[in-house]
């Protein structure tokens, strides 16, 4: 092995870069060697878009009619919505923390090389790596001697950032045994991520956290006053790491669970409204005139359209054609996508048109066909289970946020840091955790 590679599985090593594999060992988290280059106009634009698209995001979210009126087609034939919405309807909607992810691919123009941010979509639960990507950013800042970027490699404390924000919102909690209890999957190949924030939480504010699945929430947890009680700790923040797919819920005692959460006076991350919010269906919804000016100014409103690409229901007429016909002609210009988070389910090229063909009209509701967006590729070596590899790539850039809403305004509302994956060109889905991508930093030239 390249005595650099070697260093830089030491250094993951060390340094908690880990995480299980599909059989459960021990493995650093694959990652690409040298950072990413970005320009500074670009990263700039990125990093001020994400307080102005969390504004967005809570403001529908906590847009009832609006939520309903576009999920209820939806959860026709998708029963995990149709669940979450249930939950929705009869939840008061208070205080929330925020800590989002807006993923982007940079597309080029053909002609003349310009580079335009593309919004991928906006993550509202459960967004991971807050502890990885930072550790990702301490291993090329370690190995900059011998991994240079053309300029400076960005900063980022990711972890610190979202922790602090966290312990603010306990502190507004005000309780006394107060806890953060993170609701997790039973077997997690990401746990690392997961406990490196739990223990920064102790080692820097002495808050301790509960982890539990839902079910483990339902058999524990109870309501006094309103409060959230387990193990005499009172839960002041509930912060989902599970809970965004229907695996989660495989028991009737897991959505009691959630119910039994969403029911009390803890301040959720997210609410059940931002993680509606989150569904690709009202992303696709948003993107059409109109919409964000009902929550933004103008210019804001301007400002995050330019990032987003075309989105259509399959039944949609799209200049003349129904959007599904124009899926079928150009299969590898679009992308197909449920309503479902965590990667690996959506649906590209002849898979996509099968699946399509297969889908009675109101299965076609539950669906987003989005345009495919195209990134210039790059040589990189990418670093998986101690193999180093040189191959063509594409980064995709996710810009943390930060935000807190008391029920009545924003108390703080930031972002909070960066998440570099990137990936053989060859590749059409982008997680870490599920397989497909390396974590990676950001060089800002
Ligand atoms: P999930 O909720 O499963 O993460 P995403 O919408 O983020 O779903 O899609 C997963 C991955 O698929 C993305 O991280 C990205 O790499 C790729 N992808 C998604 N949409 C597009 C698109 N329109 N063009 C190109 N790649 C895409
Ligand atoms: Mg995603």
């Amino acid at each position: 092995m390249d005595n650099r590679i070697s260093e830089a599985v030491d250094f993951a090593l060390t340094t908690g870069l880990i995480k299980y594999n599909t059989e459960f060992k021990l493995t650093h988290a694959p990652f690409c060697l040298s950072p990413f280059s970005i320009n500074d106009g670009l990263n700039r634009f990125l990093s001020g878009s994400t307080p102005v698209f969390n504004e967005l995001m809570v403001k529908v979210g906590a847009d009832r009619d609006f939520i309903r009126q576009h999920l209820e087609p939806v959860a026709a034939t998708d029963g995990f919505i149709r669940r979450l919405l249930a939950i929705y309807s009869e939840t008061e909607l208070s205080h929330h923390l925020q800590l989002s992810r807006n993923d982007f691919l940079i597309s080029a123009d053909h002609e003349t090389g310009k580079l335009y941010p593309r919004q991928v979509e906006f993550n509202t639960i459960s967004n991971s790596f807050l502890f990885l990507t930072q550790r990702m950013y301490g291993l090329h800042r370690h190995m900059s001697a011998f991994v240079p970027c053309g300029g400076r490699l960005a900063e980022n404390n990711t972890l610190d950032e979202a922790v602090a924000a966290m312990a603010e919102v306990v502190k507004y909690y005000d309780t006394p045994k107060a806890c953060v209890l993170m609701v997790v999957q039973d077997r997690e190949q990401n746990l690392f991520d997961q406990r490196g924030v739990e223990y920064a939480l102790w080692e820097e504010f002495k808050i301790p956290t509960l982890r539990l699945t839902l079910e483990q929430v339902a058999e524990k947890g109870t309501l006094k006053e309103g409060h959230l009680v387990v193990d005499d700790k009172i839960a002041a923040l509930v912060y989902f790491r599970a809970g965004y797919t229907p695996n989660d819920y495989q028991s009737e005692l897991s959505w009691e669970g959630r119910t039994l959460i969403e029911k009390s006076s803890a301040v959720k991350c997210p609410s059940i409204g931002m993680q509606l919010a989150g569904a690709k269906k009202i992303q696709q919804i948003l993107a059409k005139p109109g919409h964000l000016e009902r929550y933004l100014s103008t210019d804001q409103a301007d400002s995050l359209k330019s990032t987003f690409v075309g989105m259509y229901d399959l039944n949609e007429n799209v200049d003349g054609e129904t959007a599904s016909d124009l899926a079928k002609a150009a299969p590898h210009k679009y992308v197909l996508k449920p309503q479902r988070e965590g990667g690996g389910n959506n649906l590209y090229d002849q898979e996509m048109v099968t699946e399509i063909n297969k889908m009675t009209e109101e299965q076609q509701k539950a669906y987003v066909l989005m345009e495919r967006i195209f990134t210039p590729g790059e040589s990189s070596v990418l670093v998986v289970d101690r193999v180093a590899e040189e191959t063509e790539t594409v980064s995709e850039v996710g810009r943390y946020g930060a935000c807190f809403h008391d029920g009545e305004s924003f108390r703080f509302n930031k972002d909070i840091g960066y998440l570099v994956r990137t990936k053989s060109s060859d590749q059409n889905e982008g997680g870490v955790c599920a397989g497909y991508a390396c974590l990676n930093s950001l060089c800002v030239g």
